[in-house]
C-alpha cells in the first residue's frame, strides 16, 4: 500500500501540485520529489532569488527524456519488444551522469526518479556530474548470454547518439553488471567508431575501468555508517548488522562490515532471506548469487550455521546496524517499528529511496542515525567519476589509492550533510542535511548559468 504523503510548507506546495498534475501517474517520482521538496524551503526563505530564478519548477522537469523502442530476438527465433529510457534530468553541474536499470519493474516513474535523485547525489560528489537515469523493463534473469548479448546490442544501437563522454556517461544498477557494460560499450564502440573510454563507467579493469568501482557503493555505505557512528564516539566494530540484497551494493557493503569488525548477518533476494549468527560467508554468497545465479536459499543449504526464510525481509532480526541494499520501498513503516524494537541504532541506505516516507519518519523519530541512499550510496556514482578522471588522463590508480579516495569523498559527503543540517537548525537530520547541501549546489550553478 502506498502511504500518503505529509502536506508540504507553502513556498514548495505550488510545485509539488504541479508535478502532481504532470505527472498523475509516477508514485516513485512523486515520492522522491516530496522528501527534497519537504527539505529545502528553508532554503528558498533564505535564497529568494532561487524562487525568482525559477529553480524549483525548472528543476522538477527533465531537461530531455528519452523513449524507445527495444526489438531483440530471442534463442528460439521469437521477437520482443521492451521499451527503452533515458532521463536526462540535470546537466547543470556537468554531463548527464547516472545507471541503467534493467529490470521487469522499470517504467518512466522508477526511471525518473531514480534520475531526479541522481541530481543531487551527484551534487553531493563535488565531483562535476550532472543526473541522469536509465534501463528497460527487460528481464534478464533466465535469459542466456547470447540473448542477453542481443538485448544490449538493440538497446544501444538506439541510445547511442545521446551520449558522450561529455554528454551522457551511463553506467550500471539493477541487472546491469559487468557482462552488460561490456555489451554496450563495445555496441557504442562499434556503431560510432570510436574508442571513448569516458563514455561509459563499471568497465572491466583491463579495458578502462576503474579499481573498486565494482565495490564502491557497498563500501561507501558501510564507510557512511561508520561516519555517522564516529560522531557519536562509537564504531563499527561489534556490531550485528542486517543487509538486503545479494546484489553487488550488498556483497561488498557485507564484505566490508566484516572487514571493520561488524558481523553482517542477512543477504535476501525476492525468494526471501538468510540468517547467518556466524556472519555472513561472503566467498559462498557470491558463489550462489554470481556465478551459479541460482536463489539465496542455496546459501543456507550449504551453510550449517544459516537458515533461510522464506517471502520475506530482514528487517525483524535483532541488528545494532541495517543497510537496505536491495530496491525502492523495501523499508515500511512497519518494518522500521519492527527494527527500531529489536534495538536498531543506525541505518544506511545502500539502495536508492529503500525506505518508505513512514519508514524514515519512524527511524529519525525514535532516534536512529539514518543516512538517506543519495548520500550514503554515493560511493558508487562518486568511483565513477574517478573513472571518468582515469580515463580522461589516460591514468591507471591503485586499489588502495582508489579506496582511500573513495573513503575521502564519503567522508565529505557526510561532513556536507552534517553541516547543511547544523545551519538550518535540524541537527542530526541527514535527510535534511543531504537534500540541502546537494541542492544548494545545483541551485547556485542554475543561477549563474540562467535560465
Ligand atoms: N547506479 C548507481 C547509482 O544509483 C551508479 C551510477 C553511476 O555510477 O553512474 O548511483
Amino acid at each position: 500500500m502506498p502511504e500518503t504523503l505529509s502536506p508540504l510548507p507553502a513556498s514548495v506546495a505550488p510545485v509539488f501540485e504541479a508535478v502532481l498534475a504532470r505527472s498523475p501517474h509516477e508514485p516513485e517520482f512523486q515520492q522522491a520529489v516530496h522528501e527534497v521538496l519537504g527539505s529545502i524551503a528553508p532554503v528558498l526563505d533564505r535564497h529568494p532569488q532561487f524562487v525568482s530564478a525559477g529553480v524549483l519548477p525548472r528543476l522538477v522537469e527533465p531537461e530531455r527524456q528519452i523513449m524507445f523502442r527495444v526489438p531483440w530476438v530471442d534463442d528460439a527465433g521469437t521477437v520482443h519488444v521492451n521499451r527503452g529510457y533515458r532521463v536526462q534530468f540535470s546537466s547543470v553541474l556537468g554531463p548527464y551522469k547516472g545507471g541503467l536499470r534493467f529490470h521487469p519493474s522499470v517504467n518512466l516513474s522508477i526511471i525518473k526518479f531514480l534520475g531526479f535523485e541522481q541530481i543531487f547525489k551527484n551534487a553531493l560528489t563535488g565531483q562535476g556530474i550532472g543526473g541522469a537515469k536509465g534501463g528497460s523493463d527487460f528481464t534478464p534473469h533466465g535469459r542466456s548470454d547470447a540473448e542477453i548479448m542481443r538485448f544490449c546490442q538493440s538497446f544501444m544501437s538506439e541510445l547511442w547518439r545521446h551520449l558522450g563522454e561529455h554528454t551522457d556517461v551511463p553506467a550500471g544498477d539493477i541487472g546491469v553488471g559487468a557482462r552488460e557494460v561490456g555489451y554496450l560499450f563495445g555496441t557504442y564502440r562499434k556503431i560510432t567508431n570510436r574508442h571513448e573510454s569516458g563514455m561509459f563507467t563499471g568497465k572491466g579493469v583491463q579495458w578502462g575501468g576503474a579499481e573498486v568501482r565494482t565495490e564502491a557503493t557497498g563500501y561507501g555505505a558501510v564507510f557512511f555508517a561508520e561516519e555517522m557512528l564516529r560522531v557519536h564516539g562509537d564504531s563499527l566494530d561489534g556490531k550485528r548488522v542486517a543487509v538486503s540484497g545479494s546484489g553487488n551494493v550488498a556483497v561488498y557493503a557485507i564484505a566490508k562490515a566484516l572487514q571493520l569488525g561488524a558481523t553482517p548477518v542477512t543477504a535476501s533476494d525476492s525468494s526471501g532471506y538468510v540468517v547467518d549468527d556466524a556472519g555472513i560467508d561472503v566467498d559462498l554468497l557470491r558463489q550462489v548469487k554470481e556465478i551459479d545465479r541460482a536463489r539465496i536459499s542455496a546459501y543456507a543449504a550449504q551453510r550449517p550455521s544459516a537458515r533461510f526464510v522464506e517471502g520475506a525481509r530482514p528487517w525483524d532480526v535483532p541488528v545494532d546496524v541495517a543497510i537496505p541494499a536491495a530496491t525502492q520501498n523495501e523499508l515500511d513503516e512497519d518494518d522500521a517499528r519492527a527494527l527500531i524494537g529489536r534495538g536498531v541504532r543506525v541505518v544506511s541506505e545502500g539502495a536508492n529511496m529503500p525506505s518508505t516516507p513512514g519508514a524514515v519518519a519512524a527511524f529519525q523519530e525514535a532516534g536512529v542515525l539514518f543516512g538517506p541512499g543519495k548520500a550514503a550510496n554515493a560511493g558508487g556514482v562518486a568511483t565513477s567519476a574517478l573513472e571518468m578522471s582515469q580515463n580522461a588522463s589516460r591514468q591507471r590508480w591503485s586499489f588502495d589509492d582508489s579506496e582511500r579516495k573513495l573513503r575521502d569523498i564519503i567522508a565529505d559527503i557526510h561532513a556536507a550533510a552534517f553541516d547543511a543540517a547544523e545551519r538550518y537548525d535540524r541537527p542530526g537530520d541527514y535527510v535534511a542535511g543531504a537534500n540541502i547541501a546537494g541542492f544548494e549546489r545545483v541551485a547556485h550553478a542554475m543561477l549563474a548559468q540562467g535560465v
